[in-house]
């Protein structure tokens, strides 16, 4: 990040340090595998000529992509000629002057102004990549109104993956020639992480990639008009609270034709305070008996470097099958995403793997235990979330051949949860954690 640096045409510098946490494992593919792994599923790694490894690492582009979506997704809920959206069929930037976006990122023509290193794992803790899971693909026949599943004979295998698990990487974000509010800017598309509605690497719709972003420090560094030499350079520590403030002013001042669309370049229903749109709730998982999914050859239930979970595709899984006997196949597939993944958009629900760090054993997790989770309702309506919740509410057998177990009165005493919300949040144009909490439990 530091090197060329022509003075002659920068007038400011930023620098945003801290530290990205992954809270549920990253997912970050490639198609040129280093030499020492052997799976097909591998993840990026880079070579670290200090410890002599290959490690796994978050690319900056890819990070810097995420970002520029963010951006670009709240300054289009305020007002849809803030920014250009760049989609899967719609790569090319508009490289309007006007464009948030490619003002940062950059546009056709203008280089982008935003750099991002490459995130390496910070500390000790070192890492483990495989990972192990069952994998169930039921046959969801949608020809008639409602889905008919039909289990694959022998569908239930094992998804075998590599994935980076949870632990810390560094964050180093370089910015030339900015002003206050685009900094702001930045630091509310930075913070989307922390609102559980972005994720990095892919899996989302698995629950992989969820992280928190915690800044540390952004400082300015500023070329004095007389004399535009290295060492006149000022450095000043800044508040970031204070720029996200400035940030959000600039959008309330320039709103005036937001998007309303229910597609993903915005948050829908953002002006209003139903539960209605982009809502992420923080959830616990209680496990009414105990829990046991089969998740590798020794017999042990699906960990994450020994620490068991509830995977959050299993959660998903669930809910689909549960909902497919009531809710028809285009309501099925406008919240889950169509069983064709080539028509239509991704799933509207995010369900992240639950957790509980204090669970000891891999072997089971207990009756009794607490595990935390998200789930993130992606620009729904408060019908179908007030649905999902209610159905989430009930203790369920979640997963898992009921032959597995049963008691006298026929009652499995294996993998039944309910789940409660603790709290909840809406993005809106005021408050992009707006609590709706206590809304949410009266729907
Ligand atoms: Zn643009």
């Amino acid at each position: 990040m530091t090197g060329e640096t022509d003075f002659s045409v920068v007038e400011n510098i930023w620098e945003i340090r801290g530290t990205i946490r992954a809270e549920t494992p990253l997912r970050i593919g490639t198609s040129s595998p280093p030499p020492t792994t052997g799976t097909r599923a591998a993840v990026l790694q880079g070579y670290n000529a200090e410890t002599g490894n290959y490690e796994p690492f978050i690319p900056g582009a890819g990070l810097k992509g995420v970002l520029r979506s963010n951006l670009e997704r709240v300054a289009r809920s305020f007002d849809e000629g803030l920014s250009c959206v760049l989609t899967n069929e719609q790569r090319q930037p508009c490289g309007r002057p006007e464009c948030l976006a490619c003002g940062l990122f950059g546009g056709m023509k203008a280089a982008g102004r935003v750099r991002v290193q490459d995130s390496r794992i910070v500390g000790e803790k070192g890492f483990e990549l495989t990972d192990e899971r069952p994998h169930n693909r039921d046959r969801y026949d949608g020809r008639g109104e409602y889905y008919r599943i039909k289990p694959i004979k022998g569908g239930r295998g094992f998804r075998t993956e590599e994935v980076i698990l949870p632990q810390n990487f560094s964050l180093n974000i370089r910015v030339d020639n900015v002003s206050e509010e685009e900094i702001g800017l930045l630091l509310l598309a930075l913070s989307e992480f922390n609102h559980r509605r972005a994720q990095i690497g892919g899996g989302a719709s698995r629950g992989h990639g969820f992280a928190s972003v915690d800044v540390s420090e952004v400082v300015r560094k500023e070329v004095k008009e007389d004399a535009k030499e290295f060492y006149n350079l000022t450095e000043t520590p800044r508040h970031p609270e204070e720029l996200m403030k400035k940030g959000m002013n600039f959008l309330l001042t320039n709103r005036d034709n937001a998007h309303t669309g229910k597609d993903f370049s915005v948050y829908y229903r953002a002006t209003d305070s139903s539960i209605s749109g982009n809502i992420v709730c923080e959830i616990e998982a209680i496990c009414e008996t105990e829990f046991l999914l089969k998740g590798d050859s020794e017999g042990n239930t699906v960990n994450v470097q020994g620490m068991p979970v509830i995977p959050g595709s299993t959660i998903k899984g669930f809910l689909k099958k549960h909902l497919a006997r009531d809710w028809n196949v285009s309501r099925i597939d406008d919240i889950f995403g169509p069983s064709n993944p080539k028509s239509g958009h991704r799933s509207r629900v995010l369900v992240s793997d639950f957790f509980n760090p204090e669970i000891e054993g891999t072997k089971r997790i207990p009756a009794g235990s607490r595990l935390k989770g998200w789930i993130v309702f992606d620009n729904m309506e408060e019908r179908d979330i007030g649905e999902v919740l209610q159905v989430l509410g009930e203790e369920n057998q979640i997963t898992g051949n009921t032959a597995a177990g049963k008691t006298r009165n026929t009652r499995p005493f294996r993998n039944r949860v309910r789940f409660k919300v603790e709290k909840a949040w809406k993005f809106t144009l005021t408050d992009f954690a707006r609590d709706v909490s206590t809304r949410l439990r009266e729907v």
